[in-house]
């Protein structure tokens, strides 16, 4: 027997409506690359996607087109996020710190129709626009008064301006409606090795997603609060914030180009920013700047950071210096990308202040909707609980069933009962109470004499050192123990710090044998596009390097 509820499909666009009923009063503020501060609300967000998408009708896009964009986090760039998807198209954010050739190859394989992009990566239009072979036109997000020059113009194909493509359209325009399941948006993988692969979402994951992203024990979002994401509109949905913000009527913050520490804290006061999000090294320049300037922040509750581990030195910074609360998540691009968030149980609300830090360095518990285990090489799952890390292997509704294109083939791996289950790559323990913790990438781990050492706690240590700005550590080749840890790490600007204070500081924080065997100080760690440390880089950069205890 059937229930008897109504059937309605969830799509993107019922993610507006809402907004612009409920809330469209209120605003969404963004830093433009023009250069000034640009404020309007939800009413006017949903009066220009529809605008927007009457406007992608007049250029002939149609379901399932692509459409890509090369932009950082602002209005238009939300407008596109609902008017592409909402008219039944695909939006494929494309990540702007890729190589142009990796641009050209993922535009290709995407077979993307229009590409909208931001002011700022002009060179990069003029790089990748007669290089790529589907695109037909290119959109510059701006207004007639800031296009290119007639000269840059002429050696782009179809160059359009964002703005006259609005003012030709009026907003008389009646969301489609769809099956839940058609593909809404496109991410690639960073692809650290091969060529990145796409990541195809579907309207239903993505408003699946967004109801768990919003809880009070994942993001915690709510109408009340004042959001700015920094995590990039190009990089996984920016978690979903923007449509978090649509969902819940929370005011949006978009800091556009504007990522370093003073342009981000000027508009956390300005704005009333109560929750952020973004990757560690983020945080590090923002940290930076607030501690040398003496400030405080007035509105600031809480900021999610993952991406990468969060140091647990830098968790202490903002709870103790700041008194922000620093809520550590992780995820993928496989997974929408939210898989775990790391809030307290109640019994965790008796502990010390220094037992309730050690619990927020790790990663987290599931949100419901997503399942995980940790399985041997065997693929045998292990138990929670015990000091024993294996391979992390997910489920659940926003988490990717095969690559687009069917790229790499069938990436699950099936268990008894034959459910598919999605190897992350991660390596990871999880406690008694379903904490997980990830302990590496499993490239990344190093195996000294059979057993495995996790590079992210010996990387954690380092940087709860005063003089280290960043640390990653690596396996070198060793003729008796196969590899041992090599750690390479920046100090910050003027410190002092020698190889042996530094291996000092490990002393009783690990079991003896964890201990790096080698110091490297180099002037800076390389990042990806996506901020996450090229730890493939360094060990091809370190690869004749001899440890001395070798
Ligand atoms: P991406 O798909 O580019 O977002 O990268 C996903 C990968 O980033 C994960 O598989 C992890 O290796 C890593 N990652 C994300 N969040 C965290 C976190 N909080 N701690 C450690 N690693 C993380």
């Amino acid at each position: 027997m059937n229930g008897q509820m109504m059937q309605q499909p969830l799509l993107i666009s019922s993610l507006l409506v809402h907004a612009e009923r409920h809330h469209g009063e209120r605003e969404i503020v963004s830093r433009r690359v023009e250069g000034d501060i640009h404020r309007y609300t939800y009413k006017d967000l949903a009066t220009r996607s529809r605008r927007l998408a009457k406007a992608l009708a007049a250029l002939g896009v149609k379901a399932p087109d692509r459409v890509a964009t090369l932009a950082w986090n602002g209005y238009r760039h939300m407008e596109l996020y609902y008017a592409v998807s909402g008219s039944g198209a695909v939006l494929h954010t494309v990540n702007p710190r890729l190589h142009p050739d990796q641009i050209v190859y993922i535009a290709d394989h995407a077979e993307d129709q229009v590409l909208f992009f931001d002011l700022t990566f002009l060179p990069l239009i003029q790089a990748v626009a007669n290089r790529t072979k589907t695109v037909k036109a290119f959109v510059a997000m701006t207004d007639r008064a800031h296009m290119p020059a007639a000269d840059v113009a002429a050696r782009i194909p179809h160059l359009l301006c964002y703005e006259e493509l609005l003012e030709a359209q009026d907003d008389r325009y009646a969301w489609p409606e769809f099956d839940e399941n058609t593909a809404s948006s496109l991410c690639y993988t960073s692809g650290t090795t091969g060529n990145p692969k796409g990541v195809l979402y579907s309207h239903r994951s993505t408003v699946l997603h967004t109801y768990a992203a919003a809880m009070p024990d994942a993001l915690n979002c709510s109408a009340r609060d004042s959001i700015l994401p920094v995590v990039p509109m190009f990089h996984v949905n920016a978690w979903s914030l923007p449509y978090v913000g649509c969902m819940t009527g929370a005011k949006l913050v978009y800091p556009g180009a504007g990522l370093d520490g003073k342009s981000l804290y000027e508009l956390f006061e300005s704005e009333g920013v109560t929750v952020s999000a973004g990757v560690p090294t983020v945080w590090q320049g923002l940290l930076a700047y607030v501690e040398a300037n003496d400030l405080k922040f007035s509105t600031m509750k809480r900021t999610v950071i993952g991406g990468s581990a969060c140091p647990p030195a830098m968790i202490h910074a903002f709870g103790e210096k700041f008194g922000v609360h620093v809520l550590h998540a992780w995820g993928m691009t496989e997974m929408s990308p939210l898989g775990t968030a790391c809030t307290f149980k109640p019994k965790h609300l008796a502990l010390s202040q220094e037992e309730r830090y050690a619990v927020m360095a790790k990663q987290g518990r599931a949100i419901y909707g997503v399942d995980m285990k940790i399985v041997d090489p065997n693929g045998k799952e292990l138990p929670w609980g015990s000091e024993t890390s294996g391979d992390l292997y997910v489920r659940g509704p926003w988490i990717i069933s095969r690559y687009f294109k069917e790229e790499g083939g069938d990436p699950l791996i099936k268990d008894e009962a034959g459910h598919g289950w999605f190897p992350t790559g991660d390596v990871a323990k999880i406690d008694a109470d379903g904490y997980m913790q990830i302990t590496d990438r499993s490239k990344d781990v190093i195996k000294s004499g059979g057993e495995w050492i996790g590079s992210i706690d010996l990387e954690n240590i380092a940087m709860a050192h005063p003089a280290v700005a960043m640390a990653a550590c690596i396996a070198a080749p060793h003729p008796k123990w196969d590899e041992r840890p090599l750690l390479v790490v920046m100090k910050k600007p003027g410190a002092e710090l020698t190889k042996e204070e530094l291996l000092a500081f490990y002393e009783g924080k690990i079991a003896k044998w964890w201990t790096p065997d080698d110091v490297v100080f180099v002037d800076a760690i390389p990042l990806g596009a996506t901020g996450k440390m090229q730890k493939n880089k360094l060990r091809e950069a370190l690869k004749d390097y001899k440890l001395p205890t070798a």
